[in-house]
This record gives structure tokens, C-alpha cells and sequence, in this order.
């Protein structure tokens, strides 16, 4: 089922429909198992530290490579990227122990709802586990080791705990 009929039906304890731009479409083209997934950890991590990004593309996707999670043609994306409101570092290190997610990559170099730059988390339903961070348009898989785990480190070290 999609989100968007997932929450019409059921509703989220911890979300609305509002937080989202233009959630008619963002949420038509998402699995509901991701809000459903983000709502419980909204509920049990960080209360209201999650916005959801209002770029469509942080949701769902009809171009560009059917190997992201958020690609959306003739599936539902199982991705969605959100801005930790504070504590990004802390809030991704929760989002890792929450279990909830497959996929998660901390990006530095993203600009928050608002325009100005703020770190930004992207997470998806895939299965299995695959951490990165994104910094100035280079990703980095700490499961690659060597320099890519040193970045991996490196970056979050470097990434301010506000
Ligand atoms: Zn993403």
C-alpha cells in the first residue's frame, strides 16, 4: 500500500500529512512500511526532531537510476530523506540502533527546508545494512574500509552536534 492511503486510512500517531510538500504526490509514489517506520521512530527516539524534506525527490523518484531506493516507476520508493532538527550525529547514531532501517547515509553537503545548510539523513527499507556519509558530493561506504571507512569516521567526527 502506498503511504499516502496508508494514512488517509490509518493516520500516524506522530506524523500529519501537512509536514509533507505536496504529499499527494510524494507519498502516492512511497511505501507505507517507511512512514510507518519513521513514525515509530519519531515516537520513540527523537519525538519531533524529524522534518521531512520538501523536495519531491527526497521521496520519490520516476527518473534517474531504478537502483535507489527512491526510484518510484512502477514500484513505491522505500526511501525518504529528512533533516534532524539537532543532534544530527546522535539522531543517526539512534536511527542505526532503531533497527528500523536497511539503508542510511548522513550527507553534510544539503541545504535544510528552509535553505539554509543542514545535515541531512536519508533512510530506506532495504534489506540488509549499508551505512555511508555524503560530503561534498562524495560518498563514503565505511564497509569499503580503508579510506572510505577512515572518511566515514572522519566526517561524522567533523560534523558539528548541533
Ligand atoms: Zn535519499
Amino acid at each position: 500500500m502506498n503511504a499516502l492511503q496508508y494514512i488517509k486510512k490509518e493516520g500516524l500517531k506522530n506524523f500529519s500529512l501537512e509536514e509533507w510538500n505536496n504529499p499527494e504526490w510524494c507519498l502516492k509514489h512511497t511505501d507505507s512500511r517507511l512512514v510507518i517506520a519513521l513514525d515509530k521512530f519519531r515516537s520513540n527516539y527523537c519525538n519531533v526532531g524529524i522534518e521531512p524534506s520538501k523536495h519531491p525527490e527526497g521521496w520519490a523518484r520516476l527518473t534517474g537510476s531504478p537502483k535507489s531506493a527512491h526510484y518510484a516507476l512502477d514500484r513505491l520508493s522505500t526511501a525518504g530523506d529528512w533533516f534532524p532538527s539537532h543532534s544530527a550525529r546522535q539522531v543517526f547514531l539512534q536511527a542505526i540502533q532503531s533497527g528500523l532501517f536497511g539503508g542510511l547515509g548522513f550527507y553534510t553537503d544539503t541545504n535544510g527546508n528552509t535553505g539554509k545548510p543542514q545535515y541531512m539523513i536519508h533512510s530506506d527499507l532495504r534489506s540488509g545494512s549499508l551505512l555511508w556519509v555524503r560530503h561534498r558530493g562524495e560518498y563514503y561506504y565505511p564497509a569499503n574500509g580503508g579510506e572510505q571507512e577512515d572518511m566515514f569516521w572522519k566526517v561524522l567526527a567533523n560534523a558539528n552536534a548541533y
